[in-house]
């Protein structure tokens, strides 16, 4: 039986862009989703939530477009977090250490780490867990890599194809699944497709390029005028859909 995320893989081949981006993207944002409408009041993960303080930067954000009901999740969640925050900083405004005069000079030619009085505290501004989305999709990521490289190990037909059908994997995804595979069959397969469809894009490249010579300006662009796009999307991976 095919694990249910072999469907996934297939289907995201078939979309625009690479197909490991667009799964963790998805895992993200059901993630997200689950977090507004169901886990709110679930404690484990608003404990969780807090030891992290919330999402990083990018997930935070993306947390507060979740849509309906989004007001008040996010206002349960982070009235949490400022609660913990705040207990920290009415902590250390009681607990300043005095360090000596000696300390004192020292500290003061030596910006590079934070001074003895304010030390803990900076500590204690730094997140206990990382981001909670982060985490979800690294686990979903490995099972989707995991299920892609087993099936072109096995030299599984219609999930080689997909992948040749698709715009490949981006160069962290390639790494990833290459560090993942144990099987020399898939290592060919993924090294293969990809050098195919790197010299594509470059291909496409040069003829953006030459098209952008004067000379040649009135042939107007085809499917090479994003490709620009698309390599820097090759290289770092996806950007967030809009
Ligand atoms: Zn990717
Ligand atoms: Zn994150």
């Amino acid at each position: 039986m095919l694990p249910l995320s072999y469907h996934e893989i297939t289907d995201a081949c078939a979309q625009p862009g690479c197909p490991l981006c667009r799964l963790a993207e998805r895992t993200v944002q059901r993630h997200l989703d689950r977090v507004i409408y169901d886990s709110v009041n679930d404690p484990p993960t608003r404990a969780r939530l807090r030891e992290s303080f919330g999402y990083c930067y990018p997930h935070a954000w993306q947390l507060t477009q979740t849509g309906d009901g989004t007001a008040v999740g996010v206002a349960f969640i982070y009235r949490d977090m400022l609660n913990a925050i705040t207990k920290l900083l009415q902590t250390a405004q009681g607990e300043r250490p005095s360090p000596s005069l000696l300390a004192r000079l020292r500290e003061k030619l030596n910006r590079t780490r934070p001074s003895s009085a304010t030390e803990p505290i900076v500590q204690q501004l730094v997140p206990g867990y990382n981001c909670l989305a982060c985490a979800e999709r690294d686990k979903m990521t490995d099972l989707f890599l995991i299920t892609l490289t087993d099936a072109l190990g096995k030299g599984d037909a219609v999930m080689e194809q997909a992948l040749r059908d698709s715009d490949g994997l981006c160069v962290p995804h390639l790494r990833q699944a290459l560090a993942l595979t144990r099987s020399e069959t898939a290592v060919a397969t993924l090294l293969t497709l990809t050098t195919t469809k790197l010299l594509a894009l470059q291909a496409e490249l040069s003829e953006l390029l030459r098209k952008n010579d004067y000379r040649f300006r009135g042939e107007g662009f085809g499917s090479e005028a994003d490709s620009w796009l698309r390599a820097v999307s090759a290289v770092i991976g996806a950007a967030r859909p809009e």
